[in-house]
């Protein structure tokens, strides 16, 4: 047996606390073991510590933007070598023969299962994972800044790809935190005109850095009226109720307005607004194995990598209680 120290939750919206559990000594077939140096926390690490979603289950380890060296591979593992440096996300398996994992996408498998939903995540020393859910990391990626990519990075990634948004794209991304910050660097690379929507314009030089070519208040919609039926594709990544409605008005005729976050209420207003240009409410999540792939090769290829604040493991409810009020510049992460 192997002892394993990590960061858990024992109930929902507990402070996490010191936490050791046991694994068998060698790997399954397909697993790994992966001494941990980099967890990135994403905000669905505060979900499932809150329970919200109802699915968690305690003690809960959070942590799946995670990156780390591999100790140890199974028998069966031949794309992955000891001492080899990977990044592990959100998904931590699929059925691997259905027809969505056949095509390479394997975030849509009805099997699937996450790195810290009943199984020991990534905020601890070591994790025990399915090494074909562990990606090899481009060299010029620093361990810390490129953890984000893992989840957040591909999240924002993956909706320009799924929806073929072209280089010539008006662009818009919604909330600037976390997964907006990536946002807004993938859809300059990408050759698209952004605009960086923001509940803090006070932020507006590091938003354009960060590559938008304007910065608009997310609240203001007086301020929006110019930008009435401009965009082609609009990027929401909040979780605050905003006026959706008005959000529909800015786009373009055969817009879309893309959820990667989850406002708190549901969304509603007259069908109408989308009729009327033909205009789509979408959505997408996380990024199959190819996508991943496709996505760090991108970010190595642009240069883009999170803004981090670092932590050491042991502060990691200093971290959290940051995220819960949303102080965060951009992405937190740990450092184990
Ligand atoms: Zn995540
Ligand atoms: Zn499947």
């Amino acid at each position: 047996m192997t002892k394993i120290n990590a960061w858990a939750a024992e109930k929902a919206a507990a402070r996490l606390s010191p936490f050791a559990y046991t694994t068998g000594d060698r790997p399954g077939p397909f697993e790994i073991d992966v001494r941990i140096s980099h967890c990135g926390i994403c905000h669905s690490d505060l979900h499932l510590i809150d329970n919200d979603w109802m699915i968690s289950e305690y003690p809960l380890v959070p942590g799946h933007e995670i990156v780390g060296t591999v100790q140890a591979v199974g028998a069966q593992v031949s794309s992955i070598e000891v001492g080899q440096r990977v990044g592990i996300g959100w998904q931590r398996s699929s059925c691997m023969h259905c027809e969505h994992c056949i095509a390479g996408e394997e975030n849509y498998c009805a099997q699937q299962q996450a790195t810290c939903v009943g199984h020991f995540g990534g905020f601890a020393e070591f994790v025990r994972v399915d090494g074909r859910f562990a990606f090899a990391l481009p060299e010029t990626l620093s361990s810390e800044n490129a953890a984000p990519l893992l989840c957040g990075g591909v999240t924002v990634y993956t909706p320009f790809r799924l929806y073929d948004i072209p280089a010539h794209a008006r662009v818009a991304v919604v909330g600037i935190g976390g997964l907006g910050h990536l946002a807004l660097q993938y859809a300059r690379a990408m050759g698209c005109e952004v605009t960086a929507f923001t509940s803090t314009p006070e932020k507006e030089k590091e938003l354009l850095a960060f590559g938008a070519h304007r910065v608009v208040s997310s609240t203001d919609e007086a301020g929006q009226q110019a930008l009435q039926g401009y965009f082609d594709f609009i990027l929401s990544t909040v979780f605050a109720d905003l006026n959706w409605m008005q959000f529909v008005g800015l786009l373009r005729p055969k817009g879309r307005l893309c959820f990667v976050g989850a406002p708190k209420s549901e969304v509603r207003f007259p069908a109408f607004a989308l009729i009327s240009g033909a205009k789509s409410l979408c959505g997408s999540v996380i990024g199959g194995r190819k996508m991943i792939r496709d996505m760090l090769a991108f970010s190595a290829r642009h240069g883009i990598v999170a803004q981090t604040e670092l932590f050491p493991l042991e502060r990691v409810n200093d971290a959290l209680d940051r995220l819960r009020r949303n102080e965060v510049r951009y992405r937190a992460v740990l450092e184990v």
